[in-house]
């Protein structure tokens, strides 16, 4: 990325250039995430009924309770035929909060077979006439179904923005960044994987190297080591300063194409010494856990003296 890209829009607080970004997390998304068996359908009725599911209870334990479910009535027809009574008490004895969700979702699959023949209608604006859907989970589901969705702002969604990009703490400031960063046409993947995000890498307290978060190299908080948000006033309780000190050697490598170890050791920190507790030692120490993470690369003959050491970003 140029530093031009690197700059901040005057409309946003993306960069300039989107492309790298969305590729970056498509790309994390796809290597690996968490297998919820919805992932695997594109039924709408399948997917509705995770979503309503997932709304009170853990997702863990939403799978039993899913797959149970969907064996007892298949479609929208086989709910619809049931009984109310029997569709409650399913919910319940499988604790799955309010009665008035089972309610809703045994009206809706009526409505369905009624007033759409057994046909699911596809845009977020038509879902939202079934019974008891509300927005987040008609676009959950004319995103996941359809692919047909707009870019999710949810509670973990806004943390992501916030903490990457700066986004204020404003509802329209998190819709405006989330439907710029969303590639077009690809709400399946992207709301997945910027969800998946939030809740395996930017949760409340961040496992951004651990769970290798592919925003790293622009994100904001991971270069200035301030991890609040808006659901996290304070700063969260985690040993954070080696994180902090990878975030600040890439935001110091984006801004010089490479530079010398005890360079960059005296950028990154004042009390850099290179034969000191925070010298060279510990400054190869980052760069080496970098480069396992494939996002900086050195080279150097090996004599520890430092100066022929040569840090830059990998491309
Ligand atoms: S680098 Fe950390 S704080 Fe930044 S988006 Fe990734 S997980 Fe969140």
């Amino acid at each position: 990325m140029t530093n031009t890209e690197a700059s901040q829009s005057s409309s946003s607080s993306l960069p300039d250039n989107c492309e790298p970004v969305r590729d970056a997390l498509i790309a994390w998304y796809e290597d690996d995430h968490r297998d919820f068996p919805w992932r695997w359908t594109e039924d709408p009725y399948e997917i509705l009924i995770s979503e309503v599911m997932s709304q009170q209870t853990q997702l863990g334990r939403v799978v039993e309770a899913w797959e149970e479910f969907l064996e007892r009535w298949p479609s929208t027809a086989d709910l619809a035929a049931a009984d109310r009574a029997d569709v409650v008490g399913f919910w319940t004895g499988h604790s799955l909060g309010y009665n008035n969700r089972a309610k809703y979702l045994h009206e809706a699959a009526a409505q369905i077979e009624t007033e759409y023949d057994g046909t699911f209608p596809e845009t977020p604006d038509e879902l939202q006439e079934l019974m008891g859907v509300g927005p987040y989970t008609a676009n959950a589901v004319a995103s996941f179904a359809f692919n047909n969705g707009d870019a999710v702002v949810d509670t973990n969604v806004k943390r992501v923005l916030y903490r990457a990009f700066d986004v204020p703490d404003d509802d329209a400031a998190f819709e405006d960044a989330a439907t710029e960063l969303m590639p077009d046409g690809r709400s399946r993947v992207w709301n997945n994987a910027i969800m998946e995000l939030g809740g395996v890498a930017c949760e409340q307290t961040p496992s951004c190297d651990e769970a290798g978060c592919p925003w790293r190299e622009w994100c904001s908080a991971y270069a200035s080591g301030d991890f609040t948000a808006p659901d996290v006033p304070t700063q969260p309780s985690f040993e954070g300063s080696r994180r902090q000190f990878r975030g600040r050697i890439i935001s110091t490598l984006k801004e010089y194409d490479e530079l010398e170890l005890d360079t960059l050791g005296h950028r990154i920190r004042v009390d850099y010494t290179p034969d000191g507790e925070y010298g060279r030692e510990w400054l190869g120490g980052l760069l080496s856990d970098l480069e396992d993470d494939e996002l900086v690369e050195f080279d150097g003959d090996g004599d520890g003296d430092g100066e022929d050491t040569v840090a830059r970003l990998r491309r």
